[in-house]
């Protein structure tokens, strides 16, 4: 089959890419690298079933070859990126969901969107099951992500009411693991690579926060059983760990890795609407999908550590 995926130089996109190619299938890949990143897609340029096109989802695209599915990932993804341009994250969420459902429109193509746990906000259910329709601000400093998402979301299920439009909608939450930018500005990306350079982990707030962190693998996984579900189980389908951790917890597991690491723990302000609590109720997708997640968090701190540490080491 050939996929078209949007972000496919992107953290989560990139390990999609990877996926598919390792299956045999073609891949195009579409990204404008405002957050992805060349190496995360280094590997599979010399691979004859990947192509390339570097551009802005928000501009109509014409891959001119036919696409069975498409993955629409493309969207910076960490608080300080996609504030950085709010008014471009929001085109990118509903702008290129819009060309996305045209491009699978004419393609026949099925399409699954890339949704997440802020669509619910700072949430008042707790956990979060798909039934709860959140607690977003409209007009604050996150807005841009959230309301992006949510409208997205909307854009999808129109289409397929309207156009029958084969979609499926997953709502991702917290993820970590290699092809992380270090300068993401994400909590288990901050926290690692400041204890592997010996800086003071900051953390936000009094760290009580909480979030609930899955490996990269156990999503690709979630997301290739949604995508070839044949049930007509379109979603929106909550993916992510339900273990929930404190950022405190999260800073001294993280220290605790590494003890050879001088860092130490400071706190730093609380950023403008930073959720409280956020955790999966993963029910739905146990049940529809047969899916769980399966790596703990130990585990994948430690491949994502070894993958950081590569990566700093190749930048001394
Ligand atoms: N955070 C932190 N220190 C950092 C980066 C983030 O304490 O260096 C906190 C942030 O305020 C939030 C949580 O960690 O409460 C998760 O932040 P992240 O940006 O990874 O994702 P979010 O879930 O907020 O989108």
């Amino acid at each position: 089959m050939r996929m078209l995926i949007t972000g496919g130089a992107g953290f989560i996109g990139s390990h999609l890419c990877k996926h598919f190619l390792d299956n045999g299938h073609k891949v195009i890949c579409v990204d404008d690298f405002s957050t992805g990143r060349k190496e995360n897609i280094a590997d599979f340029l010399t691979n004859q079933n990947f192509k390339f096109i570097e551009r802005d989802i928000a501009k109509p695209l014409e891959p001119g070859e036919k696409i069975d599915q498409i993955f629409n990932f493309a969207c910076p993804a960490s608080p300080p990126r996609y504030q950085k341009d709010p008014i471009q994250t929001m085109k990118t969420s509903i702008l290129g969901s819009l060309n996305m459902l045209e491009l699978a429109r004419k393609n026949n193509a099925r399409i699954m969107q890339a949704s997440t746990s802020e669509v619910y906000g700072d949430p008042k259910v707790h956990p979060q099951p798909e039934s709860y329709w959140g607690n977003v601000n409209p007009i604050g400093v996150r807005s841009c992500y959230d309301e992006g998402k949510r409208a997205a979301e909307t854009l999808f299920f129109d289409y397929q009411r309207k156009y029958g439009t084969d979609i499926r909608v997953v709502r991702i939450f917290n993820t970590y693991g290699p092809n992380m930018d270090p300068d993401d500005g994400r909590v288990v990306s901050n926290f690692i690579t400041q204890a592997l350079k010996n800086e003071d982990l900051t953390i936000y707030g009094d760290g009580m926060q909480t979030r609930s962190f899955q490996y990269i693998d156990d999503l690709v996984a979630g997301i290739i059983k949604m995508m070839d579900n044949e049930k007509n189980f379109l979603g929106p389908v909550n993916l992510g760990n339900p273990d929930e951790f404190t950022v405190k917890e999260l800073a001294e597991k993280i220290l605790e890795m590494l003890p050879e690491s001088k860092s130490k723990i400071v706190y730093q302000d609380l950023p403008q609407d930073d959720p409280k609590q956020r955790k999966p109720d993963i029910s739905l997708a146990k049940k529809e999908l047969t899916w769980e997640p399966k790596i703990r968090l130990e585990e994948g701190l430690k491949k994502t550590i070894d993958y950081f540490r590569t990566v700093l080491d190749g930048q001394k």
